[in-house]
């Protein structure tokens, strides 16, 4: 299958396969009526829809970069059945069929750490051990989310698992951050809460073009309505108030924005009332 590509200015950007699952759509669109969210996702029989996990790959002129890494290949057959992953994570492979390998990536974002974004950070090697995916990447986390990584609450319990993150430290390759920074020339990571409490999205701007990566606030193009948010935003009314903000800030700038979970749209602009221009694959 071809890997989606979009040129900005002189970044080039891929989506790469972080895993194909089905969740729940009621909990994917949490108080929103079935009869209204159904006519953008169709749902099967158990009441579960189809979601990418669309790690992107950010070529710069000086940085090869990954947002967010995907669930990863260390899911057990039981969470793998589970989770109904019909196509497998395959970061690494995308990556050789770009000609890049893993050690070439030197940095990797994380919009935050639920195991469909972090999974992909530690993989199992051939031997079945466990190593950093991108060995010579430095992670960029928000402080407030790795207090919750570290110590996390009953409900976090279920999603971030300690075996994603334990050779960050090990390794030297975790850098926590706090409030908004610039990374490298044209990408800025910008705190936003509301999905989690140190959840993060991702700007970039070239050649007087902008994209924006809003995690989770964004997770599909069925989500640019600030009212449609999901049950497992931990802060609802933040998130609303969030992406109401950003949507006025980056439609201004006749932005992209780019989708983790989608699995048509990868990224669209849209006009004044939210609606999506479409877009697919190269342009
Ligand atoms: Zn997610």
């Amino acid at each position: 299958m071809d890997i989606p590509t979009l040129r900005l200015g002189e970044f080039k950007i891929f989506w790469l396969n972080g895993g194909h699952f089905r969740l729940d759509g009621g909990t994917m669109f949490g108080a929103v009526p079935k009869v209204l969210w159904e006519k953008k996702c169709k749902a099967d029989a158990g009441n579960t829809i189809p979601m990418c996990n669309d790690v992107l790959l950010v070529k710069t002129p000086e940085h090869t970069i990954l947002i967010d890494t995907g669930i990863g290949n260390k899911l057990s057959s039981k969470l793998l059945s589970i989770f109904q992953v019909t196509s497998p994570w395959s970061v690494t492979d995308d990556l050789s069929t770009l000609g890049i390998s893993r050690e070439d990536i030197d940095m990797v974002l994380l919009t935050h750490c639920d195991f469909d974004h972090a999974g992909g950070i530690v993989m199992h090697n051939k031997q079945g051990e466990e190593e950093l995916s991108f060995p010579n990447a430095v992670h960029y986390i928000q402080q407030k989310e790795w207090e919750d990584v570290e110590q996390p609450n009953r409900r976090a319990q279920s999603t971030y698992w300690p075996e994603n993150f334990s050779l960050l430290k090990k390794e030297g390759k975790l850098k926590i951050i706090t409030g908004d920074i610039d990374v490298c020339t044209g990408i800025k990571l910008r705190y936003t809460g509301g999905h989690t409490r140190g959840h993060q999205l991702v700007e970039m701007h070239s050649g007087g073009e902008t994209l924006v990566h809003l995690g989770d606030l964004y997770p599909t193009h069925a989500h640019t309505n600030p009212l449609w948010i999901m049950a497992y935003d931990n802060f609802p009314l933040e998130v609303i108030d969030r992406k109401e903000e950003y949507f006025k800030y980056y439609q201004q700038q006749d932005s992209w924005f780019s989708f983790y979970h989608d699995p048509v749209v990868k990224a669209c602009k849209l006009d004044k009332k939210g609606k999506c221009n479409l877009f697919h694959t190269a342009v």
